[in-house]
């Protein structure tokens, strides 16, 4: 029998197809995120253009617009919208902003900080998913620079960084990170146990790390030195 999954090309075009029905569901998506409280009308946008149905197997298409994390394989996740929201905006990203995002994942985080207008370097510690989310976002047309290896340590050859955004459970704030911040730049982390983490926001204001905290949230653990061992 005919099957899609044999034809990646075929499947390629067949994901990407973006009609009326993908974009009413994304355009729900937008305004429960809205009701959810995230107010930054750039996040929206940007939410409301990254087709994250072509993030889905056939068999999970239409959960792609739930507000929902859903698995991605390697055990990791792709996460829930409005956690991307929450992240995105807090991390007040503007155009032209050189953002770090440590968890690759599949890649869709990456891509409305690419709607923003950032210039993403994304890190993936996860081979599998490096080399498949590395071949798998120009084809939707987004290029991020991206690097295989331990984000824990930020990306100390591509520093400094005006925004640092961490996208798996740390179980502390690594100063790595905060060095490879501009002074002005902002790390958006969630910190706490393996199971569940506190948002938190540090700003470098006059060269000393000014710490914000926000609600609780429920991440893939962050791995490697300045992670969970
Ligand atoms: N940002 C992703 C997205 O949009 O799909 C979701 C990220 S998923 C919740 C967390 C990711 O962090 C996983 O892909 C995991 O392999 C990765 N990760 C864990 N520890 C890491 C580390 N030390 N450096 C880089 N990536 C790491």
């Amino acid at each position: 029998m005919f099957n899609l999954k044999n034809w990646p090309f075929l499947r390629q075009i067949f994901m990407v197809k973006d009609d009326y029905k993908q974009r009413g569901l994304r355009n729900k998506l937008v305004k429960k995120l809205r009701l959810k409280g995230i107010q930054d009308e750039r996040v929206l946008e940007a939410v409301g253009r990254v087709p994250r149905h072509a993030f889905f197997d056939d068999a999970l298409l239409l959960h792609a617009y739930e507000d929902k994390a859903f698995p991605i394989g390697e055990g990791q996740t792709i996460s829930q919208p409005y956690t991307v929201a929450f992240q995105t905006e807090k991390l007040a990203v503007k155009a032209g902003d050189k953002v770090l995002e440590i968890g690759t994942g599949s890649g869709y985080q990456a891509c409305v900080l690419l709607e923003m207008g950032a210039n993403v370097y994304t890190i993936e510690y996860n081979r599998v998913l490096f080399e498949r989310t590395r071949a798998f976002l120009p084809k939707l047309g987004y290029n991020p620079y991206f690097a295989f290896g331990d984000g824990s340590k930020g990306m100390p050859s591509k520093a400094p960084f005006d925004k640092i955004l961490v996208t798996a459970g740390a179980p502390v704030v690594p100063d790595d990170l905060i060095k490879q911040l501009k002074e002005g730049g902002t790390l958006v982390i969630p910190v706490g146990d393996r199971e569940r983490q506190k948002m938190v926001r540090i700003i470098i204001k006059n060269g000393k790390p000014v710490r914000d905290e926000f609600d609780n949230f429920a991440f893939v653990p962050l791995l490697g030195d300045q992670g969970w061992k």
